[in-house]
Protein backbone atom coordinates (compact mmCIF):
# COMPACT_ATOMS: atom_id res chain seq x y z
CA UNK A 1 0.00 0.00 0.00
CA UNK A 2 1.34 3.07 -0.85
CA UNK A 3 1.36 6.00 1.85
CA UNK A 4 1.49 9.69 1.31
CA UNK A 5 1.21 12.39 3.87
CA UNK A 6 -0.80 15.38 3.60
CA UNK A 7 -1.15 18.62 5.70
CA UNK A 8 -4.78 20.05 7.16
CA UNK A 9 -5.36 23.30 8.48
CA UNK A 10 -9.33 23.46 9.47
CA UNK A 11 -9.37 26.77 10.58
CA UNK A 12 -12.42 28.50 11.83
CA UNK A 13 -16.36 28.37 12.15
CA UNK A 14 -17.70 25.68 10.06
CA UNK A 15 -14.39 25.02 8.68
CA UNK A 16 -12.99 21.92 10.82
CA UNK A 17 -16.64 20.71 10.00
CA UNK A 18 -16.58 20.71 6.69
CA UNK A 19 -13.20 19.09 6.29
CA UNK A 20 -12.87 16.27 8.84
CA UNK A 21 -16.02 15.41 6.07
CA UNK A 22 -13.60 16.13 3.12
CA UNK A 23 -10.61 13.81 4.69
CA UNK A 24 -12.97 11.24 5.32
CA UNK A 25 -14.31 10.64 2.04
CA UNK A 26 -10.71 11.32 0.33
CA UNK A 27 -9.27 8.67 2.93
CA UNK A 28 -11.69 6.21 1.87
CA UNK A 29 -11.97 7.01 -1.98
CA UNK A 30 -8.02 6.59 -2.11
CA UNK A 31 -7.75 3.55 0.09
CA UNK A 32 -9.59 1.93 -2.88
CA UNK A 33 -6.97 3.04 -5.26
CA UNK A 34 -4.35 1.31 -2.89
CA UNK A 35 -3.12 4.79 -1.48
CA UNK A 36 -3.16 5.21 2.30
CA UNK A 37 -3.54 8.77 3.42
CA UNK A 38 -2.07 10.57 6.55
CA UNK A 39 -2.67 13.89 7.63
CA UNK A 40 -1.16 16.34 10.08
CA UNK A 41 -3.23 18.90 10.90
CA UNK A 42 -2.19 22.31 12.23
CA UNK A 43 -4.11 25.68 13.58
CA UNK A 44 -4.73 27.99 11.15
CA UNK A 45 -6.30 31.69 11.52
CA UNK A 46 -8.31 32.40 14.25
CA UNK A 47 -7.97 29.28 16.56
CA UNK A 48 -4.27 29.95 16.06
CA UNK A 49 -4.20 33.12 17.08
CA UNK A 50 -5.83 32.24 20.19
CA UNK A 51 -3.26 30.05 21.12
CA UNK A 52 0.03 30.71 19.57
CA UNK A 53 -0.44 35.17 19.41
CA UNK A 54 -0.26 34.76 15.84
CA UNK A 55 -2.74 33.48 12.69
CA UNK A 56 -0.38 31.00 11.56
CA UNK A 57 3.21 29.58 13.44
CA UNK A 58 6.60 28.91 11.56
CA UNK A 59 6.63 25.92 12.17
CA UNK A 60 2.77 25.25 10.35
CA UNK A 61 3.96 26.76 7.79
CA UNK A 62 7.52 24.54 7.54
CA UNK A 63 5.28 21.55 7.98
CA UNK A 64 2.83 22.42 4.46
CA UNK A 65 6.53 23.28 2.52
CA UNK A 66 7.52 19.73 3.60
CA UNK A 67 4.36 18.36 2.53
CA UNK A 68 3.53 20.46 -0.35
CA UNK A 69 -0.37 19.08 -0.19
CA UNK A 70 -2.51 21.11 1.91
CA UNK A 71 -6.39 20.99 2.70
CA UNK A 72 -7.57 24.19 3.88
CA UNK A 73 -11.19 24.70 5.39
CA UNK A 74 -11.52 28.57 6.06
CA UNK A 75 -10.48 31.23 8.38
CA UNK A 76 -12.06 34.26 10.10
CA UNK A 77 -14.84 35.26 12.12
CA UNK A 78 -16.30 38.63 14.12
CA UNK A 79 -13.77 37.46 17.31
CA UNK A 80 -10.87 38.50 15.08
CA UNK A 81 -12.19 41.67 12.74
CA UNK A 82 -10.57 44.26 14.93
CA UNK A 83 -7.11 42.75 15.33
CA UNK A 84 -4.42 44.60 13.36
CA UNK A 85 -3.91 43.40 9.82
CA UNK A 86 -0.88 41.10 10.41
CA UNK A 87 -2.82 39.31 13.28
CA UNK A 88 -5.85 38.60 11.24
CA UNK A 89 -6.76 35.36 9.95
CA UNK A 90 -6.86 36.09 6.67
CA UNK A 91 -3.17 37.26 6.59
CA UNK A 92 -2.41 33.57 7.35
CA UNK A 93 -3.85 32.51 4.30
CA UNK A 94 -1.82 35.17 2.58
CA UNK A 95 1.55 34.20 4.09
CA UNK A 96 0.95 30.52 2.98
CA UNK A 97 0.21 31.25 -0.36
CA UNK A 98 2.94 33.20 -0.61
CA UNK A 99 5.27 31.14 1.03
CA UNK A 100 3.94 27.87 -1.37
CA UNK A 101 4.45 29.89 -4.35
CA UNK A 102 0.72 28.70 -5.64
CA UNK A 103 0.93 30.70 -8.56
CA UNK A 104 -2.05 29.20 -10.62
CA UNK A 105 -5.72 29.02 -8.90
CA UNK A 106 -8.20 26.60 -10.49
CA UNK A 107 -12.01 27.09 -9.94
CA UNK A 108 -13.86 24.46 -11.24
CA UNK A 109 -17.64 25.61 -12.18
CA UNK A 110 -19.90 22.66 -12.40
CA UNK A 111 -23.54 22.68 -12.44
CA UNK A 112 -24.87 19.77 -11.31
CA UNK A 113 -28.28 18.99 -13.16
CA UNK A 114 -30.29 18.08 -10.34
CA UNK A 115 -29.31 21.93 -9.13
CA UNK A 116 -29.79 23.37 -12.64
CA UNK A 117 -32.55 25.34 -11.04
CA UNK A 118 -30.63 27.00 -8.10
CA UNK A 119 -29.01 29.30 -10.87
CA UNK A 120 -30.21 33.17 -11.29
CA UNK A 121 -29.87 32.04 -14.87
CA UNK A 122 -32.13 29.65 -17.33
CA UNK A 123 -32.23 25.95 -16.75
CA UNK A 124 -31.29 25.69 -20.83
CA UNK A 125 -28.11 27.82 -20.64
CA UNK A 126 -26.51 26.52 -17.93
CA UNK A 127 -27.47 22.87 -17.57
CA UNK A 128 -24.03 20.47 -18.08
CA UNK A 129 -22.11 23.44 -18.03
CA UNK A 130 -18.53 22.59 -16.68
CA UNK A 131 -15.98 24.86 -16.88
CA UNK A 132 -12.26 24.85 -15.43
CA UNK A 133 -11.17 28.94 -14.77
CA UNK A 134 -7.14 29.32 -14.29
CA UNK A 135 -6.51 32.07 -13.16
CA UNK A 136 -2.73 33.71 -12.51
CA UNK A 137 -2.92 34.16 -9.26
CA UNK A 138 0.67 36.38 -8.01
CA UNK A 139 1.41 38.79 -10.91
CA UNK A 140 -0.31 41.10 -13.25
CA UNK A 141 -2.15 44.55 -12.07
CA UNK A 142 -2.41 43.91 -8.01
CA UNK A 143 1.78 43.05 -7.55
CA UNK A 144 2.70 45.20 -10.60
CA UNK A 145 5.15 48.28 -9.41
CA UNK A 146 5.29 51.54 -9.65
CA UNK A 147 2.23 51.43 -7.33
CA UNK A 148 1.49 54.81 -5.88
CA UNK A 149 -0.55 57.92 -5.36
CA UNK A 150 0.37 61.70 -6.19
CA UNK A 151 -0.83 64.81 -7.44
CA UNK A 152 -0.31 66.90 -10.46
CA UNK A 153 -1.02 70.73 -10.24
CA UNK A 154 -3.43 70.27 -7.76
CA UNK A 155 -5.34 67.07 -9.17
CA UNK A 156 -4.43 63.86 -7.30
CA UNK A 157 -3.59 60.82 -8.86
CA UNK A 158 -3.57 56.70 -8.94
CA UNK A 159 -1.50 54.35 -10.81
CA UNK A 160 -1.20 50.76 -10.56
CA UNK A 161 0.66 48.44 -13.03
CA UNK A 162 -0.45 45.56 -15.13
CA UNK A 163 3.16 43.23 -15.67
CA UNK A 164 3.26 40.22 -17.05
CA UNK A 165 6.41 38.71 -18.30
CA UNK A 166 7.35 35.72 -20.66
CA UNK A 167 7.99 33.73 -17.92
CA UNK A 168 5.48 34.15 -15.66
CA UNK A 169 2.55 33.40 -18.59
CA UNK A 170 4.11 30.67 -19.94
CA UNK A 171 4.48 28.53 -16.11
CA UNK A 172 0.51 29.10 -15.86
CA UNK A 173 -0.51 28.30 -19.19
CA UNK A 174 1.20 24.99 -18.40
CA UNK A 175 -1.03 24.64 -15.81
CA UNK A 176 -4.19 25.39 -18.21
CA UNK A 177 -2.83 22.90 -20.83
CA UNK A 178 -2.15 20.07 -18.85
CA UNK A 179 -5.26 20.56 -16.93
CA UNK A 180 -7.16 20.00 -20.99
CA UNK A 181 -5.38 17.10 -21.25
CA UNK A 182 -7.59 15.64 -18.36
CA UNK A 183 -10.63 17.14 -19.82
CA UNK A 184 -12.29 18.04 -23.19
CA UNK A 185 -8.88 19.26 -24.27
CA UNK A 186 -9.56 22.85 -25.14
CA UNK A 187 -8.22 26.19 -23.59
CA UNK A 188 -9.81 29.48 -24.41
CA UNK A 189 -7.21 32.26 -23.14
CA UNK A 190 -8.72 35.73 -21.99
CA UNK A 191 -7.20 38.94 -22.38
CA UNK A 192 -7.54 42.23 -23.43
CA UNK A 193 -4.76 42.23 -26.72
CA UNK A 194 -6.92 44.88 -28.65
CA UNK A 195 -5.89 47.32 -26.16
CA UNK A 196 -3.17 46.40 -23.69
CA UNK A 197 0.58 45.74 -24.22
CA UNK A 198 0.45 43.17 -21.19
CA UNK A 199 -1.95 41.63 -22.89
CA UNK A 200 -0.40 41.11 -26.32
CA UNK A 201 2.81 39.65 -24.54
CA UNK A 202 0.28 37.31 -22.51
CA UNK A 203 -0.72 36.09 -25.78
CA UNK A 204 2.53 35.76 -27.59
CA UNK A 205 3.49 33.78 -25.17
CA UNK A 206 0.99 31.44 -24.72
CA UNK A 207 1.48 30.90 -28.65
CA UNK A 208 4.82 30.25 -28.02
CA UNK A 209 4.29 27.23 -26.15
CA UNK A 210 1.42 26.06 -27.73
CA UNK A 211 3.17 23.87 -30.38
CA UNK A 212 4.45 21.89 -27.46
CA UNK A 213 0.22 20.74 -26.60
CA UNK A 214 -0.46 19.91 -30.48
CA UNK A 215 -3.34 17.31 -28.32
CA UNK A 216 -5.14 20.78 -27.21
CA UNK A 217 -7.11 23.12 -28.82
CA UNK A 218 -5.94 26.27 -28.08
CA UNK A 219 -8.54 29.85 -28.98
CA UNK A 220 -8.46 33.10 -27.94
CA UNK A 221 -11.08 35.78 -27.23
CA UNK A 222 -11.17 39.42 -25.41
CA UNK A 223 -12.18 39.59 -21.36
CA UNK A 224 -15.39 42.08 -22.57
CA UNK A 225 -16.98 39.09 -24.99
CA UNK A 226 -15.61 36.82 -22.43
CA UNK A 227 -17.71 38.55 -19.74
CA UNK A 228 -20.48 38.26 -22.10
CA UNK A 229 -20.12 34.85 -23.10
CA UNK A 230 -20.13 33.19 -20.04
CA UNK A 231 -23.90 34.62 -19.10
CA UNK A 232 -25.03 34.15 -22.82
CA UNK A 233 -23.25 30.58 -23.59
CA UNK A 234 -21.22 28.93 -20.84
CA UNK A 235 -21.87 25.67 -22.19
CA UNK A 236 -19.25 26.77 -25.15
CA UNK A 237 -15.72 26.70 -22.33
CA UNK A 238 -13.66 23.54 -21.21
CA UNK A 239 -10.58 25.15 -19.80
CA UNK A 240 -10.32 28.76 -19.32
CA UNK A 241 -6.40 30.93 -18.58
CA UNK A 242 -6.24 34.31 -17.46
CA UNK A 243 -4.73 37.01 -15.84
CA UNK A 244 -5.41 38.00 -12.03
CA UNK A 245 -7.74 40.85 -12.50
CA UNK A 246 -9.64 39.51 -15.31
CA UNK A 247 -9.68 35.91 -13.44
CA UNK A 248 -11.13 37.58 -10.12
CA UNK A 249 -13.91 39.30 -11.87
CA UNK A 250 -14.73 36.33 -14.99
CA UNK A 251 -14.02 33.43 -11.79
CA UNK A 252 -16.81 35.17 -9.28
CA UNK A 253 -19.64 35.89 -12.00
CA UNK A 254 -19.56 32.44 -13.38
CA UNK A 255 -19.63 31.03 -9.89
CA UNK A 256 -23.01 32.48 -9.62
CA UNK A 257 -23.72 29.66 -12.57
CA UNK A 258 -24.07 26.51 -9.90
CA UNK A 259 -26.29 28.75 -7.74
CA UNK A 260 -24.59 28.45 -4.30
CA UNK A 261 -21.22 29.00 -2.55
CA UNK A 262 -21.30 25.57 -0.70
CA UNK A 263 -20.61 23.91 -3.77
CA UNK A 264 -17.62 25.31 -5.00
CA UNK A 265 -14.32 23.99 -5.04
CA UNK A 266 -10.71 25.44 -5.59
CA UNK A 267 -7.58 24.79 -6.15
CA UNK A 268 -3.74 27.02 -6.33
CA UNK A 269 -0.60 24.92 -7.79
CA UNK A 270 2.80 26.03 -8.05
CA UNK A 271 5.38 23.37 -9.03
CA UNK A 272 4.88 20.62 -6.53
CA UNK A 273 2.80 22.79 -4.43
CA UNK A 274 -0.91 22.70 -3.80
CA UNK A 275 -3.51 24.42 -1.74
CA UNK A 276 -6.78 23.07 -1.52
CA UNK A 277 -9.78 25.21 -0.38
CA UNK A 278 -13.16 25.78 -1.00
CA UNK A 279 -14.39 28.79 -2.19
CA UNK A 280 -16.69 29.73 0.82
CA UNK A 281 -15.76 31.43 4.03
CA UNK A 282 -15.60 30.66 7.24
CA UNK A 283 -19.82 31.25 7.40
CA UNK A 284 -19.53 32.22 11.51
CA UNK A 285 -24.02 32.30 11.36
CA UNK A 286 -24.13 28.55 10.92
CA UNK A 287 -20.75 27.44 12.87
CA UNK A 288 -21.42 24.64 15.28
CA UNK A 289 -24.48 23.62 14.45
CA UNK A 290 -23.92 20.59 11.86
CA UNK A 291 -25.53 22.38 9.02
CA UNK A 292 -22.61 23.43 7.19
CA UNK A 293 -22.75 22.01 3.27
CA UNK A 294 -19.77 20.03 3.09
CA UNK A 295 -19.47 19.15 -0.65
CA UNK A 296 -17.17 22.39 -1.13
CA UNK A 297 -15.02 20.98 1.03
CA UNK A 298 -15.29 17.29 -0.71
CA UNK A 299 -14.92 18.35 -4.06
CA UNK A 300 -11.45 20.54 -3.03
CA UNK A 301 -10.33 17.18 -2.00
CA UNK A 302 -11.20 15.66 -5.24
CA UNK A 303 -9.11 18.28 -6.87
CA UNK A 304 -5.55 16.98 -4.19
CA UNK A 305 -6.54 13.76 -5.33
CA UNK A 306 -6.66 14.79 -9.18
CA UNK A 307 -3.65 17.10 -9.29
CA UNK A 308 -1.41 16.51 -6.41
CA UNK A 309 -1.90 12.98 -5.69
CA UNK A 310 -2.02 12.22 -9.59
CA UNK A 311 -4.91 9.44 -8.77
CA UNK A 312 -7.80 10.57 -11.33
CA UNK A 313 -9.97 7.65 -10.19
CA UNK A 314 -10.35 8.56 -6.63
CA UNK A 315 -11.40 12.02 -7.91
CA UNK A 316 -13.92 11.06 -10.30
CA UNK A 317 -14.95 8.69 -7.81
CA UNK A 318 -15.33 11.40 -5.13
CA UNK A 319 -16.76 13.69 -7.96
CA UNK A 320 -19.94 10.82 -8.81
CA UNK A 321 -20.30 10.27 -5.16
CA UNK A 322 -21.17 14.15 -4.49
CA UNK A 323 -23.15 13.97 -8.23
CA UNK A 324 -25.58 11.00 -6.65
CA UNK A 325 -25.95 12.68 -2.88
CA UNK A 326 -27.42 15.32 -4.88
CA UNK A 327 -29.60 13.37 -7.30
CA UNK A 328 -30.83 11.69 -4.01
CA UNK A 329 -32.43 14.33 -3.06
CA UNK A 330 -30.16 14.94 0.00
CA UNK A 331 -29.82 18.95 0.24
CA UNK A 332 -27.99 21.22 3.17
CA UNK A 333 -29.99 24.22 4.50
CA UNK A 334 -28.06 26.52 1.40
CA UNK A 335 -29.43 24.25 -1.09
CA UNK A 336 -33.34 23.14 0.63
CA UNK A 337 -36.39 24.53 -1.63
CA UNK A 338 -38.96 21.89 -0.54
CA UNK A 339 -38.94 20.58 -4.15
CA UNK A 340 -40.28 17.34 -3.94
CA UNK A 341 -38.05 14.01 -3.61
CA UNK A 342 -35.65 16.24 -1.75
CA UNK A 343 -34.77 16.05 2.19
CA UNK A 344 -33.74 18.86 4.65
CA UNK A 345 -30.15 17.42 5.34
CA UNK A 346 -27.32 18.55 8.01
CA UNK A 347 -23.48 17.76 7.23
CA UNK A 348 -23.17 14.54 8.92
CA UNK A 349 -26.11 12.92 6.94
CA UNK A 350 -24.13 13.98 3.86
CA UNK A 351 -20.61 12.34 4.83
CA UNK A 352 -22.40 9.21 6.07
CA UNK A 353 -24.21 8.87 2.37
CA UNK A 354 -21.09 10.10 0.58
CA UNK A 355 -18.91 7.59 2.35
CA UNK A 356 -21.83 4.53 2.02
CA UNK A 357 -21.42 5.52 -1.70
CA UNK A 358 -18.08 5.38 -2.06
CA UNK A 359 -17.27 2.55 0.02
CA UNK A 360 -20.39 0.44 -1.84
CA UNK A 361 -18.65 1.02 -5.16
CA UNK A 362 -16.09 -1.59 -4.03
CA UNK A 363 -18.80 -3.95 -2.83
CA UNK A 364 -20.39 -4.11 -6.05
P1 LIG B 1 -19.09 33.09 3.93
O1 LIG B 1 -18.72 32.39 2.68
O2 LIG B 1 -18.46 32.56 5.16
O3 LIG B 1 -20.67 33.06 4.13
C1 LIG B 1 -21.60 33.70 3.24
C2 LIG B 1 -22.99 33.07 3.42
O4 LIG B 1 -22.97 31.77 2.81
C3 LIG B 1 -23.38 32.85 4.87
O5 LIG B 1 -24.76 33.03 5.02
C4 LIG B 1 -23.04 31.39 5.14
O6 LIG B 1 -23.84 30.78 6.12
C5 LIG B 1 -23.28 30.77 3.75
N1 LIG B 1 -22.35 29.64 3.52
C6 LIG B 1 -21.05 29.72 3.21
N2 LIG B 1 -20.51 28.50 3.10
C7 LIG B 1 -21.51 27.64 3.35
C8 LIG B 1 -21.58 26.22 3.43
N3 LIG B 1 -20.52 25.43 3.17
N4 LIG B 1 -22.76 25.65 3.75
C9 LIG B 1 -23.86 26.41 3.98
N5 LIG B 1 -23.85 27.75 3.92
C10 LIG B 1 -22.69 28.35 3.63
O7 LIG B 1 -18.71 34.64 3.71
P2 LIG B 1 -18.79 35.86 4.76
O8 LIG B 1 -19.97 35.71 5.65
O9 LIG B 1 -18.61 37.05 3.93
O10 LIG B 1 -17.48 35.71 5.64
C11 LIG B 1 -17.44 35.07 6.92
C12 LIG B 1 -15.99 34.99 7.37
O11 LIG B 1 -15.25 34.15 6.45
C13 LIG B 1 -15.27 36.34 7.36
O12 LIG B 1 -14.45 36.41 8.50
C14 LIG B 1 -14.47 36.32 6.09
O13 LIG B 1 -13.32 37.13 6.17
C15 LIG B 1 -14.10 34.86 6.01
N6 LIG B 1 -13.77 34.37 4.65
C16 LIG B 1 -12.79 33.45 4.58
C17 LIG B 1 -12.47 32.89 3.36
C18 LIG B 1 -11.40 31.83 3.33
O14 LIG B 1 -11.06 31.30 4.36
N7 LIG B 1 -10.89 31.48 2.18
C19 LIG B 1 -13.18 33.24 2.20
C20 LIG B 1 -14.22 34.17 2.31
C21 LIG B 1 -14.52 34.73 3.56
Amino acid sequence: MKKVNIVTLPGDGIGPEVTKVAVDVMKAACLQNGVEVSVTEHPFGGVCYEQHGVPVTDETIESCKETKIVLLGAVGGPKWDNLSADKRPEAALLKLRKELGVFANLRPINVYPVLADASTLKKEVIEGTDILIVRELTGGVYFGRPRFTSEENGDPFSVDTMKYSRSEVQRVARVAFEAARLRDKRVCSVDKANVLESSRMWRKSILEIAGEYPDVELSHMLVDNCAMQIIRDPKQFDVMVTGNLFGDILSDAASMLTGSLGMLPSASLGGENGLYEPVHGSAPDIAGQGVANPLAAVASAALLCRYSLHLEEAAQKIEEAIQSVLTNGLRTADLFTEEPGTTLANTKDVAQLLLKIINDTVEA
